[in-house]
């Protein structure tokens, strides 16, 4: 069958995967905006909701499908996508590293928190608690990836669509003729919100500083409040906020400077911001993922609310709507 896919964020490339492993033929519309939520994930995979040390719900499957789906794309485009990096939490003072240490030994925990390693000169922390089975993906590049097989493979056209009709034998979009459609708009979501419901998005914005440094050399993801990611050479990214109220489309002053204000508790080296950006994550007010197939039309599903952890969830729910895809 042939499917119309709209969006190439994370959630239409990996459904995008996902219906070539199926044998569908693909064309994908996406508008070249370099301002959607995919464009902007900072790319952490991270298995703990660090705010309460625990575990994010459903981790394990999560983790286990998005490592075999990664794998796989870096074996079959031959690019290295995942950092295996992981994550190292700033502990401050005797009681965080007692507390880091004690987690560490719970059974539920014991394959996510790990051992505290020394600090780094340029961090102001008592040790770096390590974060067992964290990684980051190059979303940049991941989009890229899948940006350019669709284009050699499939059939990749950027532009706004604008018309869809659907009807049980066919869908139109923008005046071609295809056999089934996916939805995969991120907050966007007019067809989404047409065809099936209204979503209840609940955004969140975040907003992030690209910052330059002479003298630091970490090249593992830092974390306390915020992110410290190494870019390239002398360049890391710092970031990012959570903001419900704000949701202005530009970076903020307020977030600037809380940005400024986290990062400066820990680390103290001298720094210079060449970059402020900003994003909204497309969450839904009951934190869940909504995804499904038309109970009229059975070839036209959606996947949306991926919110803060779409390189995690991704993998697994898009194989989730192909399996349950009945035709
Ligand atoms: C600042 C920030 C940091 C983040 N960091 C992380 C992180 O570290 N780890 C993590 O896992 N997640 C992170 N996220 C969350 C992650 O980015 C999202 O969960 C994910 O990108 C959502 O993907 P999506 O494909 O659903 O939506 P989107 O990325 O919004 O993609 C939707 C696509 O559909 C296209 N589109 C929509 N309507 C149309 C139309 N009518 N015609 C043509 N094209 C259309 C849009 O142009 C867009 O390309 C972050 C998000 C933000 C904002």
């Amino acid at each position: 069958m042939h499917f119309a896919i709209i969006g190439q964020g994370l959630a239409g490339s990996s459904l995008a995967i996902e219906a070539d492993k199926n044998g569908h033929d693909i064309t994908c519309f996406d508008l070249s905006n370099e301002n959607t939520a995919s464009k902007r994930a900072i790319g952490i995979i991270n298995p703990l909701v660090l705010k309460n040390r625990t575990i994010f719900d459903k981790s394990e499957i999560f983790l286990s499908n998005c490592l075999s789906y990664y794998n796989w794309i870096e074996k079959t485009f031959q690019k290295p996508l995942l950092s295996r990096n992981s994550i190292r939490e700033v502990l401050f003072n005797p009681s965080e590293v007692s507390n880091w240490t004690s987690l560490s030994q719970e059974s539920n925990l014991e394959k996510y928190i790990g051992s505290i390693e020394t600090t780094n000169k340029s961090l102001s922390a008592l040790g770096l608690g390590c974060i067992k089975n964290s990684f980051r993906l190059d979303v940049k590049n991941y989009l890229q990836v899948i940006r350019t097989w669709l284009s050699e493979n499939h059939h990749l056209q950027e532009e706004d669509v604008k018309n869809i009709f659907v009807s049980k034998n066919e869908v139109i979009v923008n005046s071609q003729k295809f056999d089934g459609l996916i939805l995969a708009e991120g907050l966007i979501a007019t067809w989404t919100q047409k065809i099936f419901r209204p979503l209840q998005f609940s955004p969140t914005k975040g907003e992030g500083l690209v910052i330059e440094t002479t003298n630091t050399n970490i090249d593992f993801p830092v974390h306390r409040n915020t992110f410290l990611l190494k870019e390239h050479e002398n360049r890391y990214t710092v970031g990012a906020t959570f903001n419900r109220k704000d949701l202005q489309t530009g970076p903020s002053k307020a977030g600037k400077d809380s940005l400024i204000k986290e990062l400066s508790y820990w680390f103290h080296d001298d720094f210079k911001i060449v970059d402020h950006w900003c994003g909204l994550r497309p969450t839904m007010k009951d934190r869940k993922i909504c995804f499904g197939w038309h109970k009229e039309f059975p070839n036209v599903g959606f996947l949306n609310g991926l919110g803060s952890r779409g390189a995690l969830t991704s993998p697994y729910y898009s194989s989730l709507l192909w399996a349950q895809h009945r035709s």
